[in-house]
């Protein structure tokens, strides 16, 4: 803090000395920065709460925390860094779920969201209906998208892109894409956002949307918190179902699997209204058990029909949809999911079907992670690895990764999904990598290990990118984790240039999000 201190006089020192009577009053009272002071707090518990995420695999030490009572608090911090003769890097900390430090900041200042978020402004839903963009919530970057949930739900209403656990910030997974089941029909949730309040890398605060400012709009969706921190999102919500028809289907060959997941995704267009609303996969592997933390589904009386398939075929493929209804379409639903299964290549008899509330759907993982919780198993590392492969490279991945290495290796627990998303529901002038192919699987690795076990995962993740690159396999990481000035210019390919120039016009003193290790400046 002494550090950051001295920076700040320094800074005020400067804007003061030099400057002409009639200058003065303009520019120290835009700073403000007496009143930001005392919001840096460095005592031991807090630092250590800022140095540590999710993944508990990078350990970095800020400076001091910045615990702000408003946006105006953060652009008063990102403004005294990068007027300061010497600029400090500032990281927005949502919820710390990053697995590799990502929302760290060496040696600067971490601000914690969650303080702003405890002043209880809540999120505010609009019910407006504007003939051109529809209902929409204003949501707090700092929000987190269960209490957006349960906010637009009171209106009937709700987000249609969501993630496949909800106590994540809106802010950490706009910086990213924001995944899940949904992303195939209605897109990422960078695709469902209509406008932003940004605060940049010069402390500027700035409204950007498709119609303003649209280079900062672009840039910061998917720009993992480079280019400026959201204050507010503004997200699109439609009329929310009440009830879901969840089904999950066993495989044991992976090309039926990927190709029914396929068909699957393509049903587009004026047929659409009858698709699915949601459609993942993941990998049963005797590694692990049959239900996990991520979701309990199949009835215990069936575990051992599961397991000795499992035995028989090593790895089975589970293939999980679901189609949400309402009083209106109730009647219709068990049909119109009878006509989308019809023909799909499952092993007879190994179909299993929940029929849930949409609330319970959508936050299906929290019981999980409150089991874990009370096991003191959920604050553990967590060496996870999510990717993005072209979908005509699925099948070698298939056979080099999960049934070469995984099984070679025989250390996988936890959770393996693998699922289709159509490139075209992507905007592609966003930050987001992507593969460079219509249709593209994520493949996500999100492995549990004990504190002394992680380096065995992290090897093997680093065989299974070492295989890839060997195999010409055109990935791109999802949540993306590189150290080098090369990996980023490849994981961002075509988009490098102007990420870029994107960051020189909106932070150009590279203050912000440090943790990314993308731009290493010294500050
Ligand atoms: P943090 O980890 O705090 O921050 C992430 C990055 O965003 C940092 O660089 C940070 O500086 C920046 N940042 C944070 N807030 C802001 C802001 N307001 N403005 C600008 N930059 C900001 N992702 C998916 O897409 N789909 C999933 O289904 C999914 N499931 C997950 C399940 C679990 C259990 C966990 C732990 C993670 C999951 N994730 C998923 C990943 C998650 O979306 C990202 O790790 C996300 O960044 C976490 O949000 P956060 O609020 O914790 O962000």
């Amino acid at each position: 803090t002494c550090f950051i201190l001295l920076l700040v006089t320094i800074t005020r020192l400067i804007y003061t000395v030099g400057k002409t009577e009639q200058q003065k009053p303009l520019i120290l009272p835009d700073l403000d920065i007496e009143n930001i002071f005392h919001k840096l707090r460095d005592d031991p518990e807090t630092i250590q709460m800022a140095s540590t995420d999710y993944g508990h695999i990078v350990h970095e030490l800020p400076a001091a925390v910045f615990h702000p009572s408003s946006i105006d608090d953060i652009a008063t911090l990102i403004k005294t860094s990068y007027n300061s003769f010497v600029p400090f890097h500032i990281a927005a900390r949502g919820q710390g779920h990053s697995t590799q430090g990502q929302a760290m900041a060496r040696d600067g200042v971490v601000v914690d969201m969650a303080t702003l978020r405890k002043q209880g402004n809540g999120v505010s839903i609009s019910v407006s209906k504007d003939p051109l963009i529809g209902h929409y919530a204003d949501v707090g970057g700092e929000q987190l998208w269960i209490d957006v949930l349960h906010a637009s739900l009171e209106h009937g209403l709700a987000p249609v892109s969501w993630t496949d656990y909800l106590y994540l910030t809106v802010g950490g997974t706009l910086s990213n894409a924001g995944i899940s089941g949904q992303s195939f029909r209605y897109g990422p949730q960078i695709s469902k956002v209509h406008e932003m309040d940004v605060i940049t890398g010069k402390g500027e605060f700035v409204t950007c949307s498709t119609q303003k400012n649209l280079e900062l709009f672009n840039a910061v969706l998917g720009g993992l918190g480079q280019f400026g921190v959201i204050a507010r999102a503004r997200i699109a919500l439609e009329a929310a179902p009440k009830r879901v028809k969840w089904v999950r289907l066993l495989y044991s060959d992976f090309s039926a699997f990927t190709e029914d997941q396929e068909r699957l995704i393509s049903i587009n267009g004026r047929k659409q209204k009858n698709a699915l609303d949601f459609l993942e996969g993941m990998l049963l592997m005797n590694q692990g058990p049959i239900n996990n933390w991520r979701s309990s589904f199949f009835p215990l009386s069936d575990h051992p029909r599961i397991a000795s398939l499992i035995t028989e075929h090593t790895i089975l493929y589970c293939l999980e949809v679901a189609k949400y209804y309402d009083d209106q379409t109730e009647k219709n639903v068990d049909k119109e999911i009878q006509v989308l299964l019809q023909g799909l290549a499952y092993i007879p008899g190994f179909y299993y079907e929940k029929n849930v509330s949409y609330v319970e759907f959508l936050n299906r993982v929290r019981s999980g992670e409150l089991k874990l919780q009370s096991q003191g198993l959920w604050e553990v590392p967590h060496p996870w690895l999510n990717l993005f492969i072209p979908k005509s490279q699925i099948l070698d991945f298939n056979s080099g990764v999960f049934r070469d290495i995984i099984l070679k290796r025989n250390i996988s627990s936890g959770p393996v999904l693998v699922y289709p998303m159509n490139r075209n529901k992507w905007d592609d002038r966003m930050s987001a990598s992507i593969p460079d192919e219509d249709v593209f699987y994520t493949v996500g690795f999100l492995h549990s290990s004990g504190f002394d076990s992680w380096k065995a995962y992290d090897a093997q993740n680093r065989e299974i990118l070492e295989f890839c690159r060997d195999a010409g396999i055109k990935l791109k990481q999802y949540l993306p984790n590189h150290s080098t000035q090369e990996d980023w210019t490849n994981h961002f390919g075509a988009k490098w240039m102007k990420f870029l120039e994107r960051k020189h016009q909106f932070d150009p003193k590279m203050i912000l999000s440090p943790g990314q290790k993308i731009f290493h400046k010294q500050l």
